[in-house]
């Protein structure tokens, strides 16, 4: 066999192993023209975690997997744009055509309808129940997934992915994750301040994906964000190997954002794209 053959199989074999985790949304709370907020899709082979899902995730997942193939949520905590679309993806499981027991719309309906893990953090259970029952159906979320509460030092098996978690400081309880498999790593930071612990939490890791919210400090208040620069600090002070910007803008510059972030990072920086795929 020619070896660039070979090399090709061992190739795609492994890009069939490797973590991908593609951008959804990356806008900040309110949305980017034609964007969605926080929301990555992480698969390594038939498994799909969708990772947050803001306001406008819903609709860019579905150009990129069929919702009832997503086998697991996770949700870093309780703010709109990290969860506000789990009200339509709810929608779509307890009442697609395809999704009923029993034959609607010349659909031949199913016996086993998609009913994915849904982990979020402790008491979020009721917080969306009250959400959604504000309209009379408290119990649309709960029925449409499997829902499990996760604390902070949990350490989970969701699907090929080993998952940790660490709390760090925002405006509500919220926590940066870690995912692991084949001996990689992808973190996610979630929303924060400056702090140590998600530097002593992504110690190492392959890939930091992390906010980069603000242009300067907050000049307000207690502080629950990151500017660009303070993001490449926290890349570079966690020795990882890939620094991601994200949750950002489109009001900003991004070139600037970029610059400001690699500075401080002390290499280059990517800035999260929506509908880009990351190799983990
Ligand atoms: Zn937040
Ligand atoms: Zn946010």
């Amino acid at each position: 066999m020619q070896q660039a053959h070979v090399d090709y199989i061992v190739r795609r074999r492994d890009e069939r192993r490797a973590v991908q985790v593609t951008v959804l949304g990356k806008s900040p709370s309110w949305q980017d023209t034609a964007g969605a907020c926080s929301g990555y899709l992480v698969q390594e082979g038939d498994f799909t975690l969708l990772l947050d899902c803001g306001n406008g995730v819903f609709s860019k997942l579905r150009r990129h997997c069929d919702y009832v193939d997503v086998d697991a949520v996770l949700i870093t905590h309780m703010h709109a744009d990290h969860f506000l679309d789990l009200v339509p993806f709810s929608y779509a499981l307890s009442y697609a055509p395809r999704q009923q027991p029993v034959p609607v719309g010349g659909h031949p309906g199913t016996s086993n309808p998609a009913r994915p893990q849904l982990y979020v953090p402790q008491g979020a259970t009721e917080v969306l129940r009250a959400i959604v029952g504000c309209w009379g159906a408290a119990d649309l979320v709960d029925n449409a997934f499997s829902i499990r509460e996760y604390a902070s030092a949990d350490e989970l098996t969701i699907g090929p992915l080993r998952v940790r978690f660490c709390e760090v400081p925002h405006f509500t309880v919220t926590h940066a994750v870690d995912l692991a498999s084949n001996g990689s790593r992808f973190t996610f930071g979630a929303d924060c301040r400056p702090n140590d612990e998600l530097v002593a939490f992504a110690q190492g890791t392959d890939v930091l994906m992390i906010e980069a919210t603000l242009p300067r400090p907050e000049r307000t208040g207690v502080r629950g964000h990151l500017t660009a620069r303070e993001a490449g600090e926290h890349g570079r002070l966690a020795g990882a190997a890939r620094l991601v910007v994200t949750h950002y803008s489109d009001e900003l510059d991004s070139e600037w954002t970029r610059a400001e972030a690699a500075d401080s990072y002390g290499g280059p920086v990517e800035m999260a794209i929506e509908d880009a795929v990351y190799t983990v």
